[in-house]
């Protein structure tokens, strides 16, 4: 991420609003960057902003607690992209990104037809790449069924063994540890004591970006739920073969399940680095372009994770809000880590303690949901609430007031 200068007002957008226009804002991708985006648009945008969102599927998944699935502890969120559509005021395209203009202002989708914009967040996220050769890569969307199948040849006696591994370079290493200790509570009800579970990371210390306090949580943890540690892997290439190994001795396991690399989704007419990442600066904005901007796992930045990226997403959305006249200062993103490790049934909290001040590990709480972001965490409780048919649908407060703690307004100084 490069370093950034304030927005300055764009004469261009200043007398479009000055005229009554408002600003066609385009938002690339349904993820979690993407809906964060967008509601975070429509609360700081209001009436400034018409919205149209784009992107291939139709349906929101809640990513991060794929991981509880196949041991039936939880389930992923998962609802049409045509509510947070209706629920935000936009309109829904159904499309995949092939190519940008940035010169004319306009993207091209994958059957031709091409979008115009005023401003173009895009929030492609990463395309996922199988690191370790023979092992199984655990993608949460692409193979739900392999967890299961690596449970059941535990439990019918057909393995012993199985390691969870980080390869050298993955981004987000938290879903390892958690399916190692799902699965090993799993395990302990197999009345099969010879079973190990365990971690190898190339980490020297699990977790280390969270910094020290969560260490150690988690290193208590693990040893708590009988999971084996093995820090400081390393992938070598030994004759054709690539070999992952810790210590110098090649790791070895019944079942081998791997966690994939992001890399970055390749569009045609934008600056990327050499894993195809969008490089931008702290608010968003794409380097040698002007009025896009991209956030999420899409960007150049060396941790991905559901907490970073909604928290670029309002970054850029306070920048194009502002563009659009928005009363409003914005603010640049800053790194902060949250995120919950299951274990089980409950959760813990893990926050940075470098960069957010300490924050104690707790007792366990129940999960309903791992994804912090300040206004998609609410909008995901409104709509739990709303179907539990405790309140009314969820609604987007166009008022940016309630928000003000996002980005500190001028006349609140
Ligand atoms: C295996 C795994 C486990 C994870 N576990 C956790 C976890 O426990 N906690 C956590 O916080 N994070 C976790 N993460 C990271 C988290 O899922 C991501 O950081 C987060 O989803 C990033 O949000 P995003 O919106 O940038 O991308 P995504 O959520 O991936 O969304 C990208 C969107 O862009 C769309 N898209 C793709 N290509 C195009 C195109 N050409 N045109 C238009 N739209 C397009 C996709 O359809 C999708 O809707 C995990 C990631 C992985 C891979």
């Amino acid at each position: 991420m490069t370093s950034s200068q304030p927005p300055t007002p764009d004469s261009e957008a200043v007398a479009a609003s000055q005229a009554g226009e408002r600003l066609t804002v385009v938002v690339a991708g349904g993820g979690i960057a993407g809906v964060e985006g967008l509601l975070a648009l429509r609360a700081l945008g209001g009436d400034l902003i018409d919205l149209t969102l784009v992107s291939p599927g139709l349906e929101f998944v809640e990513r991060p607690m794929t991981v509880t699935e196949p041991f039936a502890l939880g389930h992923a969120r998962r609802f049409p992209l045509e509510d947070v559509a209706r629920d935000t005021q936009a309109t829904l395209i159904r499309g995949s990104v092939s190519g940008v203009a940035p010169r004319w202002r306009s993207l091209v989708l994958e059957n031709g037809a091409s979008v115009d914009y005023d401003a173009l967040l895009l929030t492609l996220g990463a395309r996922l790449e199988a690191v370790i050769p023979k092992a199984l890569t655990w993608t949460p969307d692409a193979d739900p069924e392999l967890l299961g199948g690596v449970l059941r040849d535990l439990e019918e006696g057909y393995a012993s063994s199985v390691a969870f591994v980080i390869p050298p370079g993955v981004a987000w290493s938290l879903p390892a540890y958690e399916l190692a200790m799902m699965t090993s509570r799993q395990v302990a009800g197999m009345d099969r004591s010879s079973i190990e579970v365990s971690v190898i990371t190339p980490e020297h210390e699990p977790l280390a970006d969270f910094g020290p306090h969560v260490t150690e949580t988690l290193r208590h943890e693990l040893q708590a739920g009988h999971v084996h540690l093995r820090t400081g892997a390393t992938l070598v290439q030994r004759g054709a073969e690539l070999q992952l190994e810790v210590n110098g001795e090649p790791v070895r396991a019944d079942h081998i399940v791997a966690l994939p690399r992001p890399m970055g989704v390749l569009i045609p007419g934008l600056p990327r680095d050499e894993n195809g990442f969008i490089p931008v600066d702290r608010h968003g904005r794409v380097r040698d372009t002007e009025r896009v901007w991209a956030a999420g796992d899409a960007v150049s930045y060396p941790l991905k994770h559901g907490g970073l990226a909604a928290l670029q997403a309002d970054a850029a959305a306070e920048s194009i809000a502002f563009v659009a006249g928005a009363d409003i200062e914005p603010k640049p993103f800053r790194p902060t880590l949250d995120g919950v490790l299951l274990t089980g049934e409950r959760g813990r909290r893990l926050r940075d303690d470098a960069v957010a001040g300490a924050v104690p590990a707790g007792p366990g709480r129940p999960v309903a949901g791992k994804v912090a972001g300040r206004f998609l965490t609410p909008y995901l409780t409104r709509r739990d609430a709303a179907a539990a048919g405790s309140e009314p649908a969820p609604a987007i407060d166009h008022d940016p007031d309630p928000h003000l703690e996002l980005g500190s307004r001028k006349d609140s100084r």
